[in-house]
């Protein structure tokens, strides 16, 4: 599949100032991302509407891009995605990168899901009218399943780990692929606050009730009355994750997606358990805290 449709020739500067605003690493050094170096790269203008909360203060928003859009995007990579003419503006841009949290089956619609805040570019997300034109460049990212998922056994596991909204690529992927490759074993591990702003809880269930392959653990850090019997309180560890997995948990490839904080804890605790570095994918939400 070509992995590029569109992207604009001002989007590595926009970055390159937020990362010397931020005093971050360079976008294109960070998190293992890199752009597709095809040379293919385009751009252009899709229509923005919102679909609906899916937890607390958290929207879920689709772009339907031009029918004639060529190419597609793998389930796990990201778009930017910039306000033609906003009606609110602030010093921190009009553009932001996001996962893409539906399917290429759904192509040419592409949807996302993102915890709202106080920044501009978010007010307009809650305010704009359907049918707003936005610019979308990309796709991005390489925070992909490897090609050869139909030769994997049954004792090598693909472990998700979601930091909040951090759940967005595995979402894609879940959905593109599960039913694909009924006989590798998924485990997805999701960390929330609390039960109200954990993201496609109900949708995460019906997956894992629907799919003997996908093992699904909920864990929220703040403990509550009333607790639904599928979920658990705590923090998520690497102990009880491997726990959770069994004997194959060393065979396992991880990929984390969230925030940079949690991505990097994670990180460094698999690193510590003795797993290769081939075997971990991070996928840091940068912008988040
Ligand atoms: C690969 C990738 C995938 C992402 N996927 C999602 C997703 O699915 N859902 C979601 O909600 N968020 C996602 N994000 C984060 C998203 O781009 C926003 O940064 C985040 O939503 C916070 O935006 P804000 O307007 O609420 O925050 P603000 O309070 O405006 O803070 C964002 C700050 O970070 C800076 N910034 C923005 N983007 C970057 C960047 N790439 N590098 C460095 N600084 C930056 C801005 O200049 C701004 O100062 C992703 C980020 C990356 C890099």
């Amino acid at each position: 599949m070509g992995r590029c449709f569109q992207t604009f020739s001002n989007v590595p500067l926009l970055a390159k100032i937020y990362g010397m605003i931020r005093s971050k690493p360079p976008y294109y050094m960070r998190g293992g991302h890199h752009r597709n170096g095809s040379g293919s790269q385009m751009e252009t203008v899709g229509l923005f509407s919102r679909t609906g909360f899916i937890a607390e203060r958290t929207l879920m928003f689709r772009i339907v891009l031009p029918p004639e859009t060529r190419d597609g995007f793998e389930p796990g990579q990201y778009v930017h995605i910039e306000w033609e003419s906003p009606e609110i503006t602030d010093e921190k841009g009009n553009g932001r990168d996001f996962s893409i949290a539906s399917t290429p089956e759904e192509w040419p619609v592409l949807s996302f899901a993102t915890r709202l805040t106080d920044s501009a570019f978010k007010a307009n997300l809650e305010r704009a009218a359907d049918g707003t034109p936005v610019k979308v460049s990309g796709p991005y990212g390489e925070f992909t399943l490897p090609s050869a998922m139909g030769t994997r056994k049954w004792d090598q596991p693909v472990v998700f780990i979601a930091g909040g909204i951090g759940i967005t690529p595995f979402r894609s992927i879940l959905r593109h692929y599960l039913g694909k490759y009924s006989s590798v074993p998924f485990f997805l591990f999701t960390t929330n606050r609390n039960v109200r702003s954990i993201p496609f809880l109900e949708e995460l269930r019906e997956m894992s009730k629907n799919n003997k392959n996908l093992f699904l653990e909920q864990i929220v850090s703040q403990p509550e009355p009333d607790l639904p019997l599928d979920l658990e309180t705590g923090i998520l560890t690497p102990d009880r994750m491997f726990e959770a997995i069994g004997e194959r948990a060393k065979n396992g490839d991880y990929y984390i997606a969230g925030t940079p904080s949690l991505v990097s804890s994670f990180t460094t605790a698999l690193q510590g358990a003795r797993l290769s570095p081939e075997q971990i994918h991070s996928d840091p939400f940068f912008g988040y805290i």
